[in-house]
């Protein structure tokens, strides 16, 4: 199947192409321009690794063999997403048992296949920005892979320690870069890594963050899922509440939704940084600031994957009225976690935003999922401050807390990474 770059739509390229670039000229984002329908109802009864292979093989096409496609599944999703009942007709869909507990191993695992996929024998530089979770994912995927070499840019002390620890630990092909910036900075620096064509072609530089469509579409696998575990009787009735930061995942569920798995509502929670519900209400994109919050993998002003999801309401493809927008600040969040607790489910704040969210919006009659994106253990002290009792770490964790961080100091400067980039590949 060709995907169109969404800024210019001459540029069209193969799935793989799209892997191998990440963005296309003038930045843009490349995706599909129709969907493929499926029997859903034979899908919902199919196991989790088969299922996702049936629904990436449709997405992909056939450039990639029914068999490559399978293996690359069963490689990337070693773990489950089991939805855990919190209260009658609210669940979570828990996302967070792969090997960084967050639910970005999922794509980032699938990537690092399709890359390996994509690149053959050629040397590769990974480089990516993170507000927390995806540099882990990114790290482990491709941690000790032949031929890459994988560049983490986070912001400097704006990410909770254990979470840094998750991947600025690992040495060997990692190299971490604390960036004297927030989050957004360092994604307009890999932006501009990314403009400097003669550096992208020496390096062999892309891209993997949530831009990476081979990302977006491992995520849609989950959504399947998720319907397949809600009773029959209520799968007309789900709705499904996202954490949103850069917009991935939610344009993932939605793209579950137009291939015609039954999503009734899809409900885009935020926490502070509030760009999509204000503009949902209003009609105006006015990025502020980004502010820091409890739930920090969410704080992003300028979200990167918004360009798809007003694709996918261009294409008719989505209603507008299929998404709603939630900002639930900082003293709800909190409630969240407690309210959870109550419930006697140990949530964490990103997944605690979903869940007041979702409780706003739901309807009687409706069967809301909100999305667990990380496990508790990986904000232990908010989650320790919010309840006031001790949780206990996970033992992956426990293992990493303790080791030494092994992250380099960047200014939030185009000319210090370039050093830092050139400096590895002499390396
Ligand atoms: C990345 C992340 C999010 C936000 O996901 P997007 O796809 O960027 O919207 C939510 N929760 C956690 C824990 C994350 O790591």
């Amino acid at each position: 199947m060709l995907l169109t770059n969404i800024k210019v739509p001459q540029e069209q390229v193969s799935f793989l192409q799209a892997v191998r670039q990440g963005l296309g000229v003038e930045q843009g984002l490349f995706f599909p321009t129709q969907w493929p329908k499926l029997d859903i109802d034979a899908l919902l009864a199919m196991p989790f690794v088969a299922r996702s292979s049936a629904i990436l093989q449709a997405l992909i096409g056939d450039e990639l063999s029914a068999a490559d496609i399978d293996a690359m599944v069963s490689q990337a999703f070693t773990f489950a997403a089991p939805l855990a009942s919190v209260a009658d007709d609210i669940s979570c869909l828990e996302l967070f048992h792969g090997p960084t507990l967050a639910f970005k191993d999922f794509g980032g695992r699938f990537m690092a296949q399709a890359l390996a996929k994509a690149q053959g024998e050629k040397k590769t530089t990974i480089v990516t920005a993170t507000s927390g979770d995806t540099g882990a994912a990114v790290a482990h995927a491709f941690y000790r892979q032949r031929g890459v070499q994988v560049v983490i840019l986070f912001p400097k002390g704006k990410i909770s320690p254990l979470q840094e620890k998750l991947f600025t630990t690992l040495g060997d092909n990692i190299t971490t870069l604390a960036v004297d910036g927030d989050f957004d900075q360092c994604q307009a620096l890999v932006k501009q890594v990314f403009d400097d064509k003669p550096l992208v072609q020496q390096l062999g530089i892309n891209s993997a963050n949530s831009i990476n469509i081979s990302r977006l579409f491992a995520q849609v696998c989950y959504y399947f899922e998720a319907v397949a575990q809600v009773p029959a009787a209520k799968r007309q009735q789900v709705v499904i509440a996202v954490p949103s930061g850069n917009f991935g995942n939610l344009t993932a569920g939605l793209i579950a939704k137009a291939m015609g798995l039954p999503i009734k509502r899809m409900v885009a929670a935020t926490n502070s940084n509030d760009t999509v519900p204000r503009y949902w209400r209003s009609g105006d994109w006015q990025p502020k600031a980004t502010v820091a919050t409890l739930s920090n993998a969410m704080d992003v002003a300028a979200p990167n994957n918004w360009p798809r999801v007003e694709a996918l309401l261009a294409q008719g493809v989505i209603k507008r009225d299929a998404i709603e927008a939630v900002m639930v600040d900082e003293d709800d969040t909190v409630l969240g976690v407690r309210q959870l607790y109550q419930l006697g489910y140990l949530s964490e704040p990103h997944a605690a935003v979903a869940y007041k969210a979702l409780k706003r919006s739901l309807q009687s009659g409706e069967y809301g999922i909100f999305l667990g994106t990380a496990h508790p253990a990986k904000f232990k002290e908010q989650v320790e401050n919010i309840l006031g009792t001790p949780i206990a770490l996970p033992e992956a964790l426990a293992r990493c807390a303790a080791e030494q961080s092994l992250s380099k100091e960047l200014p939030a400067s185009f000319t210090a990474l370039k050093q830092q980039l050139l400096t590895l590949e002499q390396a």
